[in-house]
Protein backbone atom coordinates (compact mmCIF):
# COMPACT_ATOMS: atom_id res chain seq x y z
CA UNK A 1 0.00 0.00 0.00
CA UNK A 2 1.32 3.37 -0.72
CA UNK A 3 1.32 5.72 2.13
CA UNK A 4 1.44 8.93 -0.36
CA UNK A 5 -1.85 7.58 -1.01
CA UNK A 6 -3.62 7.74 2.32
CA UNK A 7 -2.31 10.57 3.25
CA UNK A 8 -3.73 12.74 -0.21
CA UNK A 9 -7.60 13.50 -0.12
CA UNK A 10 -9.93 10.61 -0.74
CA UNK A 11 -11.90 10.90 -4.04
CA UNK A 12 -14.96 9.98 -1.93
CA UNK A 13 -17.18 9.17 -5.15
CA UNK A 14 -14.78 6.86 -7.08
CA UNK A 15 -14.36 4.48 -4.14
CA UNK A 16 -17.86 4.87 -3.90
CA UNK A 17 -18.76 4.03 -7.04
CA UNK A 18 -16.60 1.22 -6.96
CA UNK A 19 -17.49 -0.08 -3.54
CA UNK A 20 -21.14 0.13 -5.37
CA UNK A 21 -20.20 -1.88 -8.33
CA UNK A 22 -18.54 -4.86 -5.75
CA UNK A 23 -21.61 -4.95 -3.88
CA UNK A 24 -23.82 -5.54 -7.39
CA UNK A 25 -21.01 -8.52 -8.00
CA UNK A 26 -21.35 -10.28 -4.74
CA UNK A 27 -24.92 -10.14 -4.77
CA UNK A 28 -24.53 -12.48 -7.70
CA UNK A 29 -23.60 -14.96 -5.03
CA UNK A 30 -25.44 -14.93 -1.63
CA UNK A 31 -22.72 -16.75 0.61
CA UNK A 32 -20.63 -13.78 -0.30
CA UNK A 33 -23.09 -11.48 0.74
CA UNK A 34 -25.96 -11.91 1.96
CA UNK A 35 -26.50 -7.87 3.80
CA UNK A 36 -30.48 -7.92 4.05
CA UNK A 37 -31.73 -11.04 5.73
CA UNK A 38 -34.72 -11.02 7.41
CA UNK A 39 -36.54 -7.66 8.33
CA UNK A 40 -35.29 -4.55 7.65
CA UNK A 41 -33.89 -3.91 11.32
CA UNK A 42 -32.91 -7.51 11.92
CA UNK A 43 -35.30 -8.93 14.03
CA UNK A 44 -37.53 -10.06 11.57
CA UNK A 45 -40.75 -8.28 12.67
CA UNK A 46 -39.24 -6.27 15.19
CA UNK A 47 -39.03 -2.71 14.18
CA UNK A 48 -40.72 0.70 15.21
CA UNK A 49 -40.20 2.67 12.18
CA UNK A 50 -41.61 -0.25 10.14
CA UNK A 51 -44.79 0.06 7.81
CA UNK A 52 -47.36 -1.63 7.46
CA UNK A 53 -47.08 -3.78 5.06
CA UNK A 54 -50.25 -6.36 5.37
CA UNK A 55 -53.76 -5.84 4.48
CA UNK A 56 -55.44 -6.66 7.81
CA UNK A 57 -56.71 -3.72 10.21
CA UNK A 58 -54.22 -4.47 12.68
CA UNK A 59 -52.50 -1.07 11.77
CA UNK A 60 -49.05 -2.24 14.06
CA UNK A 61 -49.31 -5.65 11.76
CA UNK A 62 -46.92 -6.87 9.41
CA UNK A 63 -47.43 -9.63 6.68
CA UNK A 64 -45.20 -11.65 8.69
CA UNK A 65 -46.57 -11.34 11.95
CA UNK A 66 -50.07 -12.07 10.03
CA UNK A 67 -49.16 -15.00 8.97
CA UNK A 68 -47.61 -16.53 11.86
CA UNK A 69 -50.05 -15.70 14.00
CA UNK A 70 -52.44 -17.55 11.49
CA UNK A 71 -50.48 -20.68 11.85
CA UNK A 72 -48.60 -20.15 15.77
CA UNK A 73 -48.33 -17.95 18.39
CA UNK A 74 -46.17 -14.55 18.01
CA UNK A 75 -42.37 -14.86 19.76
CA UNK A 76 -43.37 -11.74 21.99
CA UNK A 77 -39.86 -10.79 21.63
CA UNK A 78 -40.24 -10.16 18.17
CA UNK A 79 -42.51 -7.02 18.84
CA UNK A 80 -41.21 -3.74 18.58
CA UNK A 81 -42.83 -1.31 20.63
CA UNK A 82 -45.03 0.13 18.91
CA UNK A 83 -46.62 -3.55 17.89
CA UNK A 84 -46.16 -4.73 21.79
CA UNK A 85 -48.41 -1.37 22.86
CA UNK A 86 -50.88 -1.92 19.73
CA UNK A 87 -51.25 -5.70 21.54
CA UNK A 88 -51.80 -4.61 24.66
CA UNK A 89 -53.94 -1.98 23.66
CA UNK A 90 -56.42 -4.40 21.99
CA UNK A 91 -56.33 -6.42 25.42
CA UNK A 92 -57.81 -3.26 27.43
CA UNK A 93 -54.32 -3.21 29.20
CA UNK A 94 -53.06 0.75 30.47
CA UNK A 95 -49.83 2.09 28.61
CA UNK A 96 -47.13 1.33 31.41
CA UNK A 97 -47.89 -2.66 31.01
CA UNK A 98 -45.55 -1.64 27.86
CA UNK A 99 -43.00 -0.51 30.10
CA UNK A 100 -43.21 -3.65 32.60
CA UNK A 101 -43.17 -6.26 29.74
CA UNK A 102 -40.34 -4.90 28.16
CA UNK A 103 -38.05 -4.82 31.09
CA UNK A 104 -38.49 -8.24 31.43
CA UNK A 105 -37.98 -9.19 28.06
CA UNK A 106 -34.83 -6.51 27.33
CA UNK A 107 -33.34 -6.27 30.93
CA UNK A 108 -34.38 -9.07 32.96
CA UNK A 109 -34.37 -11.98 30.79
CA UNK A 110 -37.81 -13.87 31.45
CA UNK A 111 -37.70 -16.99 30.44
CA UNK A 112 -41.68 -17.55 30.89
CA UNK A 113 -44.70 -15.15 31.55
CA UNK A 114 -44.77 -16.99 35.15
CA UNK A 115 -41.21 -14.85 35.75
CA UNK A 116 -43.16 -11.59 35.24
CA UNK A 117 -44.10 -11.31 39.01
CA UNK A 118 -45.39 -7.61 38.92
CA UNK A 119 -48.13 -8.50 36.29
CA UNK A 120 -51.24 -10.17 37.64
CA UNK A 121 -51.75 -13.72 37.34
CA UNK A 122 -54.78 -13.31 34.83
CA UNK A 123 -52.90 -10.91 32.78
CA UNK A 124 -49.94 -13.25 32.85
CA UNK A 125 -52.28 -16.49 31.58
CA UNK A 126 -53.42 -14.12 28.73
CA UNK A 127 -50.09 -13.37 27.35
CA UNK A 128 -49.36 -16.96 27.70
CA UNK A 129 -52.58 -17.74 25.66
CA UNK A 130 -51.23 -15.15 23.07
CA UNK A 131 -47.60 -15.27 22.54
CA UNK A 132 -44.72 -17.19 22.64
CA UNK A 133 -41.93 -17.15 24.63
CA UNK A 134 -38.00 -18.38 23.43
CA UNK A 135 -35.04 -18.47 25.34
CA UNK A 136 -31.91 -20.60 24.36
CA UNK A 137 -31.19 -23.61 26.01
CA UNK A 138 -27.63 -24.43 27.21
CA UNK A 139 -25.94 -27.21 25.39
CA UNK A 140 -22.71 -27.09 26.87
CA UNK A 141 -20.60 -24.32 29.16
CA UNK A 142 -16.88 -24.44 29.84
CA UNK A 143 -14.65 -22.42 33.10
CA UNK A 144 -11.45 -21.20 32.10
CA UNK A 145 -8.83 -20.89 35.37
CA UNK A 146 -8.84 -17.05 34.22
CA UNK A 147 -12.47 -16.92 35.18
CA UNK A 148 -13.79 -16.71 31.16
CA UNK A 149 -17.16 -18.79 30.29
CA UNK A 150 -17.69 -20.23 26.69
CA UNK A 151 -21.45 -21.24 26.25
CA UNK A 152 -22.53 -23.11 23.53
CA UNK A 153 -26.68 -22.11 23.20
CA UNK A 154 -29.33 -23.65 20.96
CA UNK A 155 -32.50 -21.82 19.79
CA UNK A 156 -35.63 -22.83 19.37
CA UNK A 157 -35.18 -24.34 15.82
CA UNK A 158 -32.08 -26.48 16.99
CA UNK A 159 -29.45 -23.72 15.28
CA UNK A 160 -26.46 -23.79 17.72
CA UNK A 161 -23.97 -20.87 18.49
CA UNK A 162 -21.31 -19.67 21.04
CA UNK A 163 -20.76 -16.93 22.95
CA UNK A 164 -18.11 -15.82 25.70
CA UNK A 165 -17.97 -13.83 29.19
CA UNK A 166 -14.46 -12.37 30.18
CA UNK A 167 -14.89 -10.67 33.48
CA UNK A 168 -12.15 -8.40 34.51
CA UNK A 169 -12.11 -7.06 37.74
CA UNK A 170 -15.91 -5.67 38.29
CA UNK A 171 -16.38 -5.20 34.67
CA UNK A 172 -17.89 -7.90 32.11
CA UNK A 173 -16.98 -8.68 28.53
CA UNK A 174 -18.58 -10.45 26.48
CA UNK A 175 -18.71 -11.80 22.27
CA UNK A 176 -21.27 -13.16 20.85
CA UNK A 177 -22.40 -14.93 17.55
CA UNK A 178 -24.27 -13.29 14.79
CA UNK A 179 -24.96 -16.27 12.80
CA UNK A 180 -25.18 -20.04 13.51
CA UNK A 181 -21.93 -21.45 11.23
CA UNK A 182 -20.00 -18.72 8.59
CA UNK A 183 -19.73 -18.69 5.17
CA UNK A 184 -16.25 -17.05 4.91
CA UNK A 185 -14.58 -20.34 5.56
CA UNK A 186 -11.46 -18.77 7.02
CA UNK A 187 -8.74 -21.30 7.27
CA UNK A 188 -7.55 -20.99 10.89
CA UNK A 189 -11.19 -21.27 11.87
CA UNK A 190 -12.99 -24.39 13.20
CA UNK A 191 -16.21 -22.45 12.62
CA UNK A 192 -15.33 -21.22 9.05
CA UNK A 193 -14.34 -25.00 8.10
CA UNK A 194 -18.54 -26.12 8.97
CA UNK A 195 -19.86 -23.30 7.02
CA UNK A 196 -23.45 -21.56 7.55
CA UNK A 197 -26.39 -23.09 8.87
CA UNK A 198 -28.06 -19.48 9.27
CA UNK A 199 -28.55 -16.10 10.41
CA UNK A 200 -29.44 -15.41 13.77
CA UNK A 201 -32.40 -12.88 14.20
CA UNK A 202 -31.29 -9.74 15.80
CA UNK A 203 -33.08 -11.14 19.26
CA UNK A 204 -31.46 -14.19 18.77
CA UNK A 205 -28.02 -12.52 19.00
CA UNK A 206 -29.01 -9.96 21.79
CA UNK A 207 -30.37 -13.33 24.01
CA UNK A 208 -26.96 -14.28 24.19
CA UNK A 209 -25.76 -10.99 26.20
CA UNK A 210 -28.70 -11.96 28.44
CA UNK A 211 -27.90 -15.04 29.09
CA UNK A 212 -24.63 -14.45 29.48
CA UNK A 213 -25.17 -11.66 32.38
CA UNK A 214 -27.41 -13.63 34.51
CA UNK A 215 -24.26 -16.57 34.41
CA UNK A 216 -22.56 -14.07 35.69
CA UNK A 217 -24.99 -12.03 37.61
CA UNK A 218 -23.04 -8.83 36.61
CA UNK A 219 -23.89 -5.81 34.22
CA UNK A 220 -22.23 -6.17 30.51
CA UNK A 221 -19.96 -3.54 30.05
CA UNK A 222 -18.59 -4.06 26.58
CA UNK A 223 -19.81 -6.36 23.60
CA UNK A 224 -18.03 -7.52 20.52
CA UNK A 225 -20.01 -9.56 18.03
CA UNK A 226 -17.26 -11.42 16.79
CA UNK A 227 -17.83 -14.80 17.80
CA UNK A 228 -19.05 -17.08 14.87
CA UNK A 229 -20.18 -15.72 11.89
CA UNK A 230 -19.90 -12.19 9.77
CA UNK A 231 -21.87 -9.47 11.28
CA UNK A 232 -21.78 -7.74 8.04
CA UNK A 233 -23.01 -10.23 5.96
CA UNK A 234 -26.22 -10.26 8.42
CA UNK A 235 -26.19 -6.58 8.64
CA UNK A 236 -29.70 -5.18 10.32
CA UNK A 237 -29.90 -8.15 12.64
CA UNK A 238 -26.37 -7.53 14.07
CA UNK A 239 -27.52 -3.43 14.23
CA UNK A 240 -30.24 -4.35 15.74
CA UNK A 241 -29.01 -6.13 18.64
CA UNK A 242 -26.30 -3.49 19.43
CA UNK A 243 -28.77 -0.55 19.34
CA UNK A 244 -30.89 -2.86 21.82
CA UNK A 245 -27.70 -3.23 23.59
CA UNK A 246 -27.04 0.47 23.25
CA UNK A 247 -30.72 1.35 24.41
CA UNK A 248 -32.39 2.56 27.97
CA UNK A 249 -34.75 -0.39 27.05
CA UNK A 250 -31.99 -3.24 26.95
CA UNK A 251 -28.25 -3.32 28.51
CA UNK A 252 -27.52 0.48 28.40
CA UNK A 253 -24.09 0.06 27.29
CA UNK A 254 -22.11 2.29 25.98
CA UNK A 255 -21.93 2.95 22.43
CA UNK A 256 -18.34 3.31 22.13
CA UNK A 257 -18.12 -0.12 24.01
CA UNK A 258 -19.80 -2.21 21.32
CA UNK A 259 -17.77 -3.49 18.79
CA UNK A 260 -18.85 -4.80 15.42
CA UNK A 261 -15.97 -6.91 14.00
CA UNK A 262 -16.05 -7.83 10.64
CA UNK A 263 -13.53 -9.60 7.86
CA UNK A 264 -14.03 -6.40 5.52
CA UNK A 265 -17.53 -6.43 3.65
CA UNK A 266 -17.15 -3.06 2.54
CA UNK A 267 -20.06 -2.01 1.17
CA UNK A 268 -21.30 -2.88 4.98
CA UNK A 269 -18.41 -1.11 6.26
CA UNK A 270 -19.72 2.72 4.51
CA UNK A 271 -23.17 1.61 5.78
CA UNK A 272 -22.02 1.43 8.77
CA UNK A 273 -20.35 4.65 8.67
CA UNK A 274 -23.40 6.32 9.00
CA UNK A 275 -24.89 4.78 12.35
CA UNK A 276 -25.90 7.32 14.42
CA UNK A 277 -24.18 5.55 17.42
CA UNK A 278 -20.61 5.74 17.99
CA UNK A 279 -20.31 1.94 17.99
CA UNK A 280 -16.62 0.69 16.97
CA UNK A 281 -15.18 -1.18 14.24
CA UNK A 282 -12.65 -4.09 14.44
CA UNK A 283 -11.57 -5.41 11.00
CA UNK A 284 -9.89 -8.50 10.83
CA UNK A 285 -7.10 -8.13 8.47
CA UNK A 286 -4.40 -11.03 8.99
CA UNK A 287 -2.59 -10.11 6.34
CA UNK A 288 -1.37 -7.04 4.00
CA UNK A 289 -0.41 -9.41 1.30
CA UNK A 290 -3.07 -10.17 -1.24
CA UNK A 291 -2.11 -13.83 -1.98
CA UNK A 292 -1.55 -14.70 2.31
CA UNK A 293 -5.13 -13.41 2.73
CA UNK A 294 -6.80 -15.01 -0.28
CA UNK A 295 -6.05 -17.74 1.18
CA UNK A 296 -6.44 -17.37 5.12
CA UNK A 297 -9.95 -15.55 4.13
CA UNK A 298 -11.28 -16.61 0.96
CA UNK A 299 -14.84 -15.57 1.56
CA UNK A 300 -13.34 -11.85 1.43
CA UNK A 301 -11.27 -12.19 -2.00
CA UNK A 302 -12.69 -10.31 -3.99
CA UNK A 303 -12.93 -7.17 -1.16
CA UNK A 304 -8.99 -6.53 -2.30
CA UNK A 305 -6.56 -4.92 0.33
CA UNK A 306 -6.33 -1.13 -1.85
CA UNK A 307 -10.25 -1.45 -1.89
CA UNK A 308 -10.18 -1.84 2.06
CA UNK A 309 -7.77 0.56 2.64
CA UNK A 310 -9.82 3.10 0.94
CA UNK A 311 -13.08 1.91 2.78
CA UNK A 312 -11.26 2.29 5.71
CA UNK A 313 -10.33 5.72 4.87
CA UNK A 314 -13.67 6.60 4.07
CA UNK A 315 -14.96 5.29 7.47
CA UNK A 316 -12.31 7.73 9.48
CA UNK A 317 -13.48 10.30 7.57
CA UNK A 318 -17.06 9.84 8.20
CA UNK A 319 -17.04 8.93 11.82
CA UNK A 320 -13.41 10.50 12.84
CA UNK A 321 -12.93 7.05 15.04
CA UNK A 322 -10.13 5.08 15.45
CA UNK A 323 -10.49 1.72 13.37
CA UNK A 324 -8.54 -1.82 15.07
CA UNK A 325 -7.08 -4.16 12.71
CA UNK A 326 -7.17 -7.61 13.96
CA UNK A 327 -4.46 -9.83 13.37
CA UNK A 328 -3.84 -13.50 14.32
CA UNK A 329 0.06 -14.24 14.38
CA UNK A 330 0.31 -17.66 12.84
CA UNK A 331 4.01 -19.17 12.80
CA UNK A 332 5.42 -19.38 9.36
CA UNK A 333 2.51 -17.84 7.75
CA UNK A 334 2.00 -14.29 8.54
CA UNK A 335 4.48 -13.76 10.52
CA UNK A 336 7.47 -13.24 8.49
CA UNK A 337 9.21 -9.95 7.64
CA UNK A 338 8.14 -9.91 3.92
CA UNK A 339 4.48 -9.88 6.01
CA UNK A 340 5.78 -7.28 8.42
CA UNK A 341 6.61 -5.12 5.81
CA UNK A 342 3.44 -5.39 4.25
CA UNK A 343 1.15 -4.81 7.32
CA UNK A 344 3.87 -1.43 8.27
CA UNK A 345 3.24 -0.09 4.73
CA UNK A 346 -0.82 -1.07 5.08
CA UNK A 347 -1.26 0.98 7.90
CA UNK A 348 1.44 3.70 8.25
CA UNK A 349 -0.34 7.33 7.75
CA UNK A 350 -3.74 5.94 9.24
CA UNK A 351 -5.64 5.92 12.40
CA UNK A 352 -5.52 2.32 13.26
CA UNK A 353 -4.57 0.55 16.03
CA UNK A 354 -3.22 -3.22 15.42
CA UNK A 355 -4.22 -6.15 17.76
CA UNK A 356 -2.05 -8.78 17.31
CA UNK A 357 -3.58 -11.80 18.69
CA UNK A 358 -1.70 -14.72 19.63
CA UNK A 359 -3.84 -17.52 17.46
CA UNK A 360 -5.71 -20.43 19.66
CA UNK A 361 -4.70 -23.89 18.31
CA UNK A 362 -7.58 -25.76 16.79
CA UNK A 363 -7.42 -29.65 16.38
CA UNK A 364 -6.61 -31.10 13.34
CA UNK A 365 -5.48 -27.62 11.91
CA UNK A 366 -2.17 -27.15 10.76
CA UNK A 367 -1.57 -23.51 11.75
CA UNK A 368 0.59 -22.62 15.18
CA UNK A 369 0.94 -19.57 17.17
CA UNK A 370 3.86 -17.47 16.71
CA UNK A 371 5.87 -16.76 19.32
CA UNK A 372 5.71 -14.42 21.83
CA UNK A 373 9.57 -12.52 21.27
CA UNK A 374 8.36 -11.95 16.90
CA UNK A 375 4.69 -10.66 18.11
CA UNK A 376 6.88 -8.10 20.52
CA UNK A 377 9.13 -7.33 17.23
CA UNK A 378 5.67 -7.06 15.46
CA UNK A 379 5.10 -4.33 17.96
CA UNK A 380 8.40 -2.70 18.23
CA UNK A 381 8.25 -2.39 14.43
CA UNK A 382 5.03 -1.14 14.05
CA UNK A 383 5.26 1.46 16.42
CA UNK A 384 8.20 2.83 14.54
CA UNK A 385 6.15 3.09 11.66
CA UNK A 386 4.05 5.72 14.04
CA UNK A 387 1.32 2.31 14.15
CA UNK A 388 -0.09 2.17 17.61
CA UNK A 389 0.23 -2.00 18.19
CA UNK A 390 -0.84 -4.42 21.11
CA UNK A 391 -0.69 -8.04 21.45
CA UNK A 392 -3.88 -9.29 22.75
CA UNK A 393 -3.70 -12.41 25.10
CA UNK A 394 -6.29 -15.29 24.25
CA UNK A 395 -8.52 -15.73 27.13
CA UNK A 396 -9.69 -18.92 27.89
CA UNK A 397 -6.30 -20.84 26.81
CA UNK A 398 -7.06 -24.15 28.86
CA UNK A 399 -11.13 -24.25 27.49
CA UNK A 400 -12.06 -24.04 23.60
CA UNK A 401 -11.52 -20.78 23.56
CA UNK A 402 -11.29 -20.80 19.43
CA UNK A 403 -14.49 -19.55 17.25
CA UNK A 404 -16.01 -22.51 16.71
CA UNK A 405 -14.26 -25.50 18.40
CA UNK A 406 -16.80 -26.30 21.45
CA UNK A 407 -19.85 -26.22 18.93
CA UNK A 408 -17.14 -29.07 17.14
CA UNK A 409 -16.38 -30.95 19.88
CA UNK A 410 -19.78 -31.38 20.39
CA UNK A 411 -21.90 -32.01 17.46
CA UNK A 412 -19.05 -32.86 15.81
CA UNK A 413 -18.66 -32.31 11.88
CA UNK A 414 -23.20 -31.58 11.78
CA UNK A 415 -24.27 -28.25 10.45
CA UNK A 416 -26.75 -27.08 12.99
S1 LIG B 1 -12.90 -16.27 11.60
FE1 LIG B 1 -14.92 -15.30 11.73
S2 LIG B 1 -15.35 -14.75 9.60
FE2 LIG B 1 -13.68 -16.24 9.51
S3 LIG B 1 -14.73 -18.23 9.23
FE3 LIG B 1 -14.42 -17.91 11.45
S4 LIG B 1 -16.34 -17.00 12.15
FE4 LIG B 1 -16.26 -16.75 9.92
Amino acid sequence: MNNQDSKTKVDRTAIANEVHALYKETQKDPQQLTSSEGDEDGSNIHTSTRQPSCSCINAAHTAALCKQEASQKVEIRSLNHDQLTYELTSMGEPAFRVKQIEAWLWQKNARSFDDMTNLSKKLRARLKEKFALYSPALVSKQVSQDGSRKYLLRFQDGVMAECVGMPTKNKLAICVSTQAGCAIGCVFCATGKAGLTRSLTGYEIYEQALFIQDDFQMRVASAVLMGQGEPLTNYNASIFALKMMNSAIGLGVGARHLTISTCGILPNIIKFSHEKEQFTLAVSLHSAVQSTRDYLMPGVKRFNLQHLHDTMNLYVEATGRRPTYEYALIKGVNDTDEELAALCDFCAGTLAHVNLIQLNKIDDSPFLPTSEKRAEHFVKTLKRFGVEATIRHSRGADIDAACGQLKQKVVGKKRV
